[in-house]
């Protein structure tokens, strides 16, 4: 069995990634903020701390083995007009959803390299196509990471290793549903249903399903991409 690491695996997406991992047979441990604590494989880290990664993955690989499985789903989003915006929170947003995959990848890679094998995926944000107002910390950090992608699937590639990112659209999670309440949707859930293609909110199981297939065997010759789940929306 492979082991799995899930950053953000506590919740909406990230928890739909765990699940899906876990019914496909992997050994899946999850890092999180606020873990719960009824789960013997959820660990406590903030991603934007080297030490707190370092010291999860250690844990995780003295349960489970080495870890050849990373997906990073932990992220932060944020609202504020740019010329409001202050260091600080353009700081936070970078650090959580780019330094924290940055810290990641670093620690889970000895392991992938000393297998010659891996899977990486990181979730973006189909922002990063349509651009978004007042989020241009956490558009231009998404954006990041999709360059970050591309640029490690070529460094990784001879390794046996894919790296891949997930661009969701507009994904059913408490990180939507909690905008919603504080009116920062720019329109109702419905609105944005009748400008998706497909009609629906997607789900995290919409997601975890491209995530499981970029994980497998089946995808090992694809590698570099952005693969948008997003119903038809900014593609
Ligand atoms: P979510 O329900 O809020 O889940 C995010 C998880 O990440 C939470 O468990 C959160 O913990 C954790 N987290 C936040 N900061 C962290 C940190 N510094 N260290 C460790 N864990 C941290 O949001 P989601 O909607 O599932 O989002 C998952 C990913 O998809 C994010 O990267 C998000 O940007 C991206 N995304 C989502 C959508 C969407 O429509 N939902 C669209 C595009 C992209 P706490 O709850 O304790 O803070």
């Amino acid at each position: 069995m492979k082991t799995a690491v899930v950053t953000g695996g506590a919740s909406g997406i990230g928890l739909g990634i765990a699940e899906r991992l876990r019914n496909d047979g992997f050994h899946v441990a999850t890092l999180d903020l606020n873990p719960p604590e009824d789960d013997d494989f959820a660990y406590r880290a903030d991603v934007t701390d080297p030490a707190q990664v370092a010291a999860a993955l250690d844990a995780v690989r003295a349960k489970l083995g080495p870890i050849t499985v990373l997906v990073n789903s932990a992220g932060l989003d944020g609202f504020q007009r740019f010329k409001k915006m202050s260091f600080e929170q353009w700081q936070r947003v970078i650090d959580v959803n780019l330094h924290g995959v940055f810290h990641t990848i670093q620690a889970v890679l000895p392991d992938m390299l000393d297998a010659g094998w891996g899977r990486i995926v990181n979730i973006s944000s189909s922002s990063t196509h349509s651009g978004q107002p007042f989020m241009a910390h956490y558009v231009a950090a998404k954006s990041a990471v999709n360059g970050l992608t591309k640029a490690l699937a070529l460094e990784l590639g001879p390794s046996g290793i894919t790296v891949n990112a997930v661009p969701p659209g507009f994904i059913d999670t408490p990180m939507l549903r909690k905008n919603e309440q504080a009116g920062r949707l720019g329109g109702t859930v419905e609105d944005h249903i009748q400008r998706t293609p497909v009609r629906r909110i997607g789900t995290p199981a919409d997601i975890a399903a491209t995530c499981a297939f970029l994980i497998s065997d089946e995808a090992s010759y694809v590698t570099g991409q952005i693969f948008g789940v997003n119903g038809g929306r900014n593609t």
